[in-house]
């Protein structure tokens, strides 16, 4: 929806379950970043002035969107939605961050939020000759803005090309045409380009023929499989954790018996505690022999590495989240923390490199990927 004046925005605010909320501040003491960061979010303040129609965006743009609060909110308010929605106020107001309007100038110019040429959007897939998607493909691997244009995820992506190659998979790339998948407008609250770009985006991958879309990062599968579903998208759409689960249930990719090898596996508050992934990635692991050893908060209870609700655009003062997870990944004694997204890669990555850790940090696929028969 477009937002046409504040009153009609409000009413509309107000009408997102918020009466449920009976101001308990559960939702305030449960939330990361107020607990380690220092840069407190009164959520419980957020809700109550939506209750009542007030415009209040005290630190709202400080939420990662990770959803621990509501695991913890006894009347099961729609929290992060609501802080959402606040946004697209304070977005139509014109009071989002100034780096937030450049995220968006970004991917209005060049497809993403972070600057990148249009050109360079296929440069990790260089020597691989995959298949332009717009040929025609059963899966279609869509990459995501982080993943196309950080070196270091390429790695990553490139694994898991390798390994789709090798199970025989009939899969494509949309190469230099691929464009972001909206998150951060959504995150922002620009609801009315966020509207165009979807539908342009639904009818080139309708256009494919995928059966099924294959994510690299929960960011994209989540709006894929809510965003874009409501606004008609038919494909089926799967991180690649759970696609990769499946062709191993299927029998279609087989891994060798490597050494037993302990690693901690950080769950991407996205896709575990926004898409239900949490058994899939961990049976791969144990599937291609590793032990995991759990951190102190795992799986729906994982804390955000910091980077969700458009935070890996703005910067905050206090303790990193990603300083938060490396120092419960040290505490358990394994040499190699596991994820699933190109945000806790690099956010994991930076905090492990400036605070000179003795711990690795890797993308699922690329340790599978050595054990692949
Ligand atoms: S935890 Fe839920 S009920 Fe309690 S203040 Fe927060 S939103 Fe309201
Ligand atoms: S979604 Fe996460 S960061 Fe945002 S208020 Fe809730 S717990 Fe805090």
């Amino acid at each position: 929806m477009i937002v046409e004046d504040t009153g009609s925005k409000m009413l509309e605010i107000m009408g997102m379950g918020t009466t449920l909320c009976y101001q308990c501040g559960e939702c305030t003491v449960s939330c990361p970043v107020g607990e380690f960061t220092g840069e407190k979010i009164s959520v419980r303040s957020i809700i109550r002035a939506a209750q009542i129609g007030q415009e209040y965006y005290d630190n709202i743009w400080a939420c990662a969107t990770c959803k621990l609060c509501e695991n913890y909110c006894p009347r099961n308010v729609d929290i992060v939605n609501i802080i959402l929605a606040v946004r697209t106020m304070a977005f139509s107001k014109r009071k989002a961050p100034e780096k937030i309007e450049k995220v968006i100038w970004d991917i209005f110019e060049n497809g993403n939020p972070w600057g990148g040429k249009k050109k360079e959007r296929a440069k990790w897939a260089e020597g691989m000759e995959i298949k332009d998607a717009s040929e025609g493909v059963d899966v279609l691997l869509y990459v995501g803005c982080e993943a196309a244009y950080d070196p270091k995820q390429h790695g990553n992506v490139r694994s898991i090309a390798e390994i789709l190659r090798r199970a025989g998979v009939n899969f494509g790339i949309l190469g230099n045409n691929e464009r972001c998948c909206g998150e951060p407008l959504k995150n922002a609250g620009e609801i009315e380009y966020l509207e165009e770009l979807v539908s342009q985006n639904i009818d080139q991958f309708e256009g494919t023929g995928a059966k099924i879309i294959v994510t690299v990062s929960p960011h994209c599968s989540k709006m894929f499989k809510e965003v874009y579903r409501k606004a008609g998208l038919k494909i089926e759409v799967m991180h690649y954790t759970e696609y990769l689960n499946r062709l191993y249930s299927e029998g279609l990719i087989k891994f060798k018996v490597g050494n037993s090898e302990n690693v901690t596996y950080h769950d991407p508050c996205l896709l575990s505690r926004g898409e239900g992934v949490i058994e899939e990635p961990r049976d791969l692991l144990k599937a291609s022999g590793f032990k995991i050893v759990e951190m102190k908060d795992y799986g729906k209870n994982s804390i955000c590495c910091g980077g969700g609700g458009n935070r890996m655009f703005l910067e905050f003062k206090g303790k990193r989240l990603a300083d938060v997870r490396t120092d419960q990944a040290i505490e358990t004694g394994t040499g190699i923390i596991v994820t699933a997204c190109p945000y806790c890669n690099m956010n994991l990555h930076d905090s492990v490199k400036t605070r000179a850790i003795n711990i690795k940090v890797m993308e699922l696929a690329e340790l599978l990927k050595e054990r692949i028969e």
